[in-house]
């Protein structure tokens, strides 16, 4: 683990400073404005692949055989309203991505072949697409140590319900909680790092339709879904989708520390007018940062989106100090702001408080750790949250 996390950091080290470009919140363009990214500071990843409204005619109609060209009605729509409402409650921005081409031009939720049909400015928007979702996952990964990720869809199936991909389909589903959490099945699933790895020890079988499970979740606000602790499959012979390309490329299916999973919406309640769709985005808005606080951060999620991995210098209003970042030993807090109370809290990458430093102005305190290990440090000011760092651990 520490070695493979030392190597992804010199290899994504020279992206980071130039992912600092990115505004959260800021809207950023691919080729003719085909795919827009809005940058986001928390750890959650949306994307809208099929809500493209854009039909221009110098691209051609699809027309690849079994190829689908039938939109996700409202799904863009549907996205932004969500990273609003999310952003309306944390003051975070989560990462988005949509493809602005209607199906009929590009399928973002394909492989190359079949996303573009073989024309090339389908496939740069293609490409952009997928430039701006990898470099959000690294943005993500390199911040937080781990995240979310959400790929937004319709579907038309009869029974209005949510449902949920995780890359398993709905025999699988089906299989007893034993045989879900063995190796072949958590090896199949798109969170697959979460089952690892999280905050109250679940097993993947309690994530994918246990109490706690973002299924249930969002049941509990009044949005039936499936899985989930209510209605744990799909039954023999129900449509049901578990996910697609872009679930198995950005969760965590072939390893790394970003889990996804896709949400399928139903049509009744959900996208039949913009009232229900923006009434919806609050609630899984609200459903997201639930799940991420419960199962990732242990109730840390939010507050960690002021946080960067760049070194503090001393230009904020507190004249706080934290360096070097990365550290390799240990590091130094100071500040210089006699007349406020300042405390440093550092927890590791799970939300577990390590332990607290008060804070003198003008006397620097040296953190020093016995494990080398990535870790955010927040600084209260009069017991106030001032700011989050994320301290990395990095030795030459
Ligand atoms: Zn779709």
């Amino acid at each position: 683990m520490p070695s493979s996390r030392i190597l992804g950091f010199l290899v994504v080290f020279p992206w980071l400073l130039a992912a600092q470009s990115f505004t959260p919140g800021q809207s950023y363009f691919g080729a003719n404005n085909y795919v827009e990214y809005i940058a986001g500071n928390m750890p959650i990843i949306l994307s809208a692949p099929h809500g493209g409204l854009l039909s221009p005619a110098s691209i051609p109609d699809r027309d690849c055989s079994g190829c689908s060209t039938v939109n996700d009605f409202n799904t863009q729509e549907l996205a932004r309203a969500l990273a609003n409402s999310m952003y309306e409650r944390t003051g975070c921005h989560p990462h988005l991505v949509i493809n602005r081409l209607h199906r009929r031009k590009l399928d973002a939720n394909r492989d190359l072949p079949e996303a573009a049909d073989g024309n090339p400015t389908a496939g740069q928007a293609w490409t952009d697409f997928h430039n701006f979702l990898g470099g959000a996952k690294n943005t993500v990964t390199w911040t937080f140590g781990k995240g979310f990720y959400v790929d937004l869809h319709g579907h038309a199936h009869t029974i209005q319900r949510l449902e949920l991909g995780y890359l398993l389909n709905s025999d699988e589903l089906r299989l007893p909680d034993d045989s879900l959490n063995n190796n072949t099945y958590t090896g199949y699933s798109s969170i697959q790092n979460l089952a690892e790895n999280n905050a109250q020890n679940l097993s993947h079988a309690d994530l994918l339709h246990g109490e706690q499970s973002l299924g249930e979740l969002l049941h509990d606000r009044g949005y039936a879904a499936t899985p989930s602790f209510t209605d744990p499959a799909p039954d023999p012979g129900e449509d049901y989708f578990s996910g697609g390309y872009n679930t198995a490329r950005y969760g965590s299916y072939n390893g790394g520390a970003i889990d996804g999973v896709q949400i399928e919406c139903n049509r009744t309640g959900i996208r039949d007018s913009l009232t229900q769709v923006e009434r919806f985005a609050d609630t899984l808005a609200v459903a997201l940062i639930d799940y991420i606080e419960r199962h990732y951060f242990n109730g840390l999620g939010t507050v960690l989106c002021n946080s960067t991995s760049a070194p503090d210098t001393g230009t904020n209003p507190w004249q706080m100090q934290l360096s070097p970042n990365p550290y390799c030993r240990s590091f130094q807090i100071s500040q210089n702001d006699p007349g406020a109370v300042w405390q440093a809290e550092i927890f590791d990458f799970y939300g577990n408080l390590l332990f607290v430093r008060s804070l003198e102005a003008g006397i620097s305190e040296q953190i020093t750790f016995p494990q080398r290990q990535n870790v955010f440090v927040v600084l209260r000011r009069n017991g106030e949250i001032a700011t989050a760092r994320t301290v990395l651990h990095y030795c030459r």
